[in-house]
């Protein structure tokens, strides 16, 4: 569990808020001191002085200090006032040859480093972050999800969630640590405690979450930053679950049902084979008549029926639909290896 302010803004405010989360179980404490702002004219930290700060905090309280770096030189200011961790921002993440310049003004330098996700959607450029680390041999470093930026506030968060991006992290690297930051992820406060459940029930393991002693007055993020007390609160309200369980008659039911799912899932490869043995039989015709792989009219029919099918069963039709895209495109490409070549489709699909 990680907690903090957004920005540590004076020395009182972090002695402060260092003071009510000691008594709580919180490992490691967050507080920005250089803020990369969206727009300039805004608070961007205190700097080199926060770090003093930070350093009398640990030292009161036993509380280990995590803050952001986006250049070499806070880096380097950050291991002299013997900053325990580091993060680095969404908005470094996006850019290699700024992550770059970070992991190579830590080569040989034994410190854990939290990548959060970059801001727009890739997962590619996510890892890629967290391996420029591992090759200059960090050897502890975990992924924090914050969301990522929109046009409006779809859902009313300040960054979407698209939990299929940190779900197909971990899927490529199991061990990886991942954190959720809830406080990016809604901007409210209001909403923390369902996305921190959330994240729990995704298996996440751990948290990071803006934490002040005023948080109306805070300098930056006011409106997503929780009181220690209701930081409490929102920790003692969650279910947090196991990957696995001891229960027997749990497991072996939840071991029968998957053996029926299995089947299930073999019967639908089958038969998304067969439905594209079909689509290579409509592609031959489409080819002797020189009509298009593509039909716009049919392609709606297909939309409309699936989805009015779906929801007999009380699927959602966006499911189905999505689902649909993506068979619809592999027959189109089929068939168009067709009107192409004959030869073309077997290649492609060895
Ligand atoms: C922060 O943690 O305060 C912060 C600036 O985060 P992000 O990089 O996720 O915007
Ligand atoms: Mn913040």
């Amino acid at each position: 569990m990680i907690a903090g302010p957004c920005s540590a803004e004076t020395r009182e405010q972090v002695m402060e808020t260092a003071a009510a989360l000691a008594g709580m179980n919180i490992q490691l404490f967050r507080a920005g001191v250089w803020k990369p702002r969206t727009r300039p004219g805004q608070f961007e930290g205190n700097g080199a002085a926060a770090l003093e700060w930070l350093q009398e905090a640990k030292a009161a309280y036993n509380l280990p200090m995590a803050i952001e770096v986006a250049e070499p030189a806070h880096v380097e200011l950050a291991l002299k006032h013997n900053i325990d961790v580091l993060w680095v921002g969404a908005r470094t993440t996006v850019n290699p040859f700024q992550v770059q310049h970070l992991a190579d003004a830590l080569r040989g330098v034994n410190i854990p480093v939290m990548v959060k996700n970059p801001v727009n959607t890739d997962v590619d450029l996510w890892l890629g972050a967290i391996e420029r680390f591992e090759q200059v041999g960090i050897k502890d470093v975990a992924a924090i999800h914050r969301g990522f930026s929109g046009y409006g506030a779809a859902g009313g968060y300040r960054n979407q969630p698209n939990w299929p991006i940190p779900i197909e992290l971990k899927r490529r690297r199991p061990e990886l640590m991942m954190i959720c930051d809830p406080s990016h992820i809604t901007g409210n406060r209001e909403r923390i405690a369902e996305i921190a459940q959330k994240a729990m029930d995704m298996h996440f393991e751990g948290l990071m979450i803006e934490t002040h002693p005023r948080p109306d007055e805070a300098w930056s993020d006011a409106a997503q930053q929780v009181t220690p007390q209701k930081l409490q609160e929102i920790l003692a309200g969650l279910i947090v679950r196991d990957e696995f369980t001891s229960d027997m008659s749990a497991l072996m039911q939840l071991e029968y049902l998957r053996q029926l799912m299995d089947n299930l899932d073999a019967e639908i490869i089958d038969l998304l084979a067969k439905r594209m043995e079909l689509s290579g039989k409509m592609g031959e015709v489409k080819r002797a008549c020189n009509m298009t792989a593509y039909q716009p009219g049919r392609w709606r029919e297909i939309v409309e029926t699936r989805g009015e099918r779906a929801q007999l069963h009380l699927l959602p039709k966006e499911f189905i639909v999505e689902l649909y895209e993506k068979i619809h495109h592999e027959s189109i490409r089929q068939q168009l290896a067709i009107l192409e070549d004959n030869s073309k489709v077997k290649s492609e699909n060895p």
